[in-house]
C-alpha cells in the first residue's frame, strides 16, 4: 500500500465549530497569543493560561469530528495513512485515525513542570492551580507554546520524506517549524493542498490545489486518490 502523509492545521476542525487562529485578526478566541500561549505568559499568570486552555478543552470535548476527519480515517482501508497535525484537539483520533502525530501537543493531556516525561490524561475539562504531578510540582497543559521547541518535528520530517502522496489541509503554513515540513516531501510525488484560501506554495512541484473547505475538499481528494492507488 502507498504511504499517504496528511498534514493538518486548524482549518480541518473549523467545520466542527473550532475557530482557526488567523481567522480573527491574529487573536486566538479573543486572546492575544503572548498572554496565553507562551512560556512568558505562564510565568506571569498561570491561572489565566490554565483558564484559556480549560475553555479550549471544553470546546474540544463538545465538538464532533466532521466528514473531513472521518474521510481521512476511512482512507486507512486503502493506504498507509499518517496524520501529522498542528492541532491540539483530538478530533482525528475520535474520527478513527490510528496514526496521529501531534506537533503542538494535546489539549486532553497535562504534563509536569518539573519532569517533562511525566504526561497525564486530564480527567474532565479542568486543570487547576494546585493540580500536581506525582513529584509534587504544578501541572501545565501538554502544549507546545510559541517560542518553545517542537520535539516531534524531526520524526515528522522523516515521515514526510517517505511519503508517496502528501496532503495539506487547513494550514496557513505560517507557524514554523511545522510549516517547513512541506519542503521534506519528495519532489516527484503528488502534493494536494485543501484550503478555501490556498497559501503561497508556488515553489512546490506536482502541486494539486483544491480550493475548498476541508469537508468538500476531502471528498474531491478521495476521487483523485482512487486513480493513485496501487
Ligand atoms: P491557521 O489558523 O494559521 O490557518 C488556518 C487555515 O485554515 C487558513 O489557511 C484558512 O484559510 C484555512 N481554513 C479556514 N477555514 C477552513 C475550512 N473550513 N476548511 C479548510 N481550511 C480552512 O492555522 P494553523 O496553520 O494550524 O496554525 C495555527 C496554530 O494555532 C497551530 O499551531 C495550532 O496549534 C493552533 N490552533 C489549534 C486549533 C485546534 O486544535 N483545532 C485551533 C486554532 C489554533
Amino acid at each position: 500500500m502507498k504511504n499517504i502523509v496528511v498534514f493538518t492545521g486548524a482549518g480541518i476542525s473549523a467545520e466542527s465549530g473550532i475557530k482557526t487562529f488567523r481567522g480573527s485578526d491574529g487573536l486566538w478566541e479573543n486572546y492575544r497569543i503572548e498572554d496565553v500561549a507562551t512560556p512568558g505568559a505562564w510565568h506571569k499568570d498561570k491561572a489565566l493560561v490554565l483558564e484559556f486552555y480549560n475553555q479550549r478543552r471544553l470546546q474540544c470535548l463538545n465538538a464532533k469530528p466532521n466528514a473531513a476527519h472521518k474521510g481521512l480515517a476511512q482512507l486507512e482501508k486503502k493506504f498507509n495513512v499518517t496524520v501529522i497535525t498542528q492541532n491540539i484537539d483530538n478530533l482525528h483520533e475520535r474520527a478513527g485515525s490510528s496514526n496521529v502525530v501531534h506537533l503542538h501537543g494535546e489539549i486532553t493531556k497535562s504534563r509536569s513542570t518539573l519532569d517533562e516525561s511525566l504526561v497525564y490524561t486530564i480527567n474532565g475539562a479542568e486543570l487547576k492551580i494546585g493540580d500536581t504531578c506525582e513529584k509534587g510540582s504544578q501541572l501545565r497543559p501538554h502544549i507546545v507554546w510559541f517560542g518553545e521547541e517542537v520535539p516531534m518535528i524531526e520524526i515528522a520530517c522523516r515521515i514526510v520524506s517517505k511519503a508517496d502522496i502528501f496532503v495539506v489541509i487547513g494550514s496557513s503554513l505560517l507557524v514554523y517549524p511545522a510549516a517547513g515540513l512541506i519542503d521534506y516531501a519528495p519532489h516527484a510525488i503528488p502534493k494536494f493542498i485543501i484550503d478555501p484560501e490556498i497559501p503561497p506554495v508556488n515553489h512546490l512541484e506536482n502541486l494539486i490545489p483544491i480550493e475548498a473547505t476541508a469537508v468538500a475538499g476531502v471528498k474531491i481528494l478521495i476521487k483523485h486518490l482512487e486513480k493513485l492507488r496501487d
